[in-house]
This record gives C-alpha cells, structure tokens and sequence, in this order.
C-alpha cells in the first residue's frame, strides 16, 4: 500500500463518546483539526445546545455527521415502559433529523425479567411503530448486535444473524445493520453473516476500537486499535467486500483513556487507525 493511502484519513469518523470529557465544541475542532472527515453525536453531547445547532457547528467545521447514537432499548416487562421507549425512539429520529444525522444507531435492549425471545419480539414491535416516522424523515436505524455479556439488560440481539434475520423479516429499505467489532470479532460465522448483509443491501455502519487481554471491565475498557485480540483489518476486508464504502467509526468506552490528556489520546487513536486500520 502506498504512502497516501496509509495516511488517508477520509473515512475515519469518531464518536463524541470516545472523548466523552470534552464539551462538544472543543471535540468538533479537535477532530477536524486532526484531519477526520466523519463524527457521530451521541445525545448526551449536545445538551447545552439544540440538535440542529450542533449540527450547524458540525457542517461549519467541514465534518460530515456519520450517525446519531443511540436509539433502542425497547424491551420491558411493563407496557408503559415500552410505550416510553417507542416515543423516545421517536424523538431520537427527530433530533437525527434536525442534527442532519441520516442514521440512528439502536441498542435494542432487553430486560432480565423476561425471555430473550421476548424481547426479541418486543424490539421488533418497537422498531416497527418507529419507523414510519422514520422513513417520512428519511432517518435510516441501524440494529447493532452487542456481545452476549450484554444479553441481560442491554440487547437480546446478540449476533449478526439475529440482526440479519430482524432486519430482513421487517423489509424496510431504512432499516438496516451496525457491525461492531468489538460485538462480533468472535463469532464464527461472522463472514458469512456480513457477507448476507451486505447483499441485502443491509449494512449501515462499522464500528471500530479493540478487545483488551486481559479486559478489566467490560463496559468502561475498551482499548484502541491494535492494542487488543481482534483482527480488524480482517474485519474491515469482509466488511468493505460486502459493498460497505462508509465510515470506520471509531468509539471507545474507556475510563483511562479518559482520564489521560484528549490530545495525546487522540493523536495515538490517528496513529493507531493508520497502522492497524489503514494498512492490511
Ligand atoms: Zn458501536
């Protein structure tokens, strides 16, 4: 791979989460000023502004929104919790609109009281009451299977199948898939799995950070690029085969990283995506 190809930094988009200590402003300059064409906003970030602000001083700054995160969390037990979720879904794909996201990310839930199949059952009834406001808003959603550990409270979908077989058995050209390496780096059939989504013209977004060994926290250590067991670039391989030419998305839970200068954190996040992203 040439030189210029190793430093192409058009396709790297990072999520306001991966620097959650700066105040959204500060992380629009950082990013642009880094070179990364792409930034996905989570909700929490824009809480001082409006949506529509934020997505002024995003499109000011020459980055392109990638995505709106997140949306989901559908199941519940008790009716009136989903019919909560149903309208705060329906406000996300509002405030996507008025960001200029095109895409909501959802975390699609789950609750432990009940049966995974359940829940499968109740996201697919929420995704469904969502979605014409949706499509009249020309907001795409995006399942994105997380890894099993996080089958209790925070999704029922936990593969790649499952969000295949969702997505397909509800046919709607804005609703598709979020492939997660840190979700689905371990799952055997994984390649075949993109490679179905990508026919189906399903695969909406690609996210990227690593697997941390030994991972002293499941939730708040994910580690940069390279740094972990999952072979990234292999993923991106079957991922960009599948037809995906959008974003890699970088988002990084992780309370060490946040406690140490953004600067550095960020210029070791270009460093990395250029090593073990760029070059295969
Ligand atoms: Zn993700």
């Amino acid at each position: 791979m040439d030189k210029g190809a190793i430093n192409d930094l058009t396709k790297l988009c990072i999520h306001t989460i991966t620097t959650k200590p700066l105040e959204i402003g500060t992380a629009i300059d950082k990013f642009s000023s880094l070179g990364a064409k792409g930034i996905t906003v989570w909700r929490d970030a824009y809480a001082q502004y409006s949506p529509r602000q934020v997505g002024e001083m995003i499109r000011n700054s020459g980055l392109e929104v990638v995505s709106l995160c997140r949306g989901g969390f559908f199941p519940a037990a008790d009716e009136h919790k989903r019919k909560e979720a149903i309208a705060d879904n329906k406000a996300a794909v509002e405030e996507a609109s008025e960001l200029g996201a095109p895409l909501v990310v959802l975390v699609c839930g789950a609750d432990p009281r009940q049966s995974l199949e359940t829940s499968r059952d109740q996201i697919k009834a929420g995704i469904e009451s969502v979605l014409p406001l949706a499509e009249k808003l020309q907001i795409r959603l995006a399942i994105e299977p997380l890894h099993p550990v996080y089958a209790d409270t925070r999704s029922a979908i936990t593969t790649m199948k499952q969000a295949n077989d969702m997505v397909e058995s509800i046919e709607s050209d804005f609703l598709g898939v979020a492939v997660d390496v840190y979700h689905v780096w371990w799952d055997e059939g994984l390649e075949n799995e993109i490679k179905r989504c990508g026919k189906h013209d399903n695969l909406f977004a690609f996210h990227i950070c690593d697997w941390k060994v030994p991972s002293t926290d499941i939730l708040l250590d994910r580690g940069i690029m390279g740094e972990g067991c999952i072979n990234i670039s292999r993923i991106k391989k079957w991922v960009n085969q599948a037809g995906f030419d959008g974003f890699n998305e970088v988002e990084i839970f992780s309370s060490a990283y946040w406690a140490m200068d953004q600067d550095e954190y960020l210029q070791k996040i270009v460093e990395a995506y250029k090593t073990t992203v760029l070059q295969t």
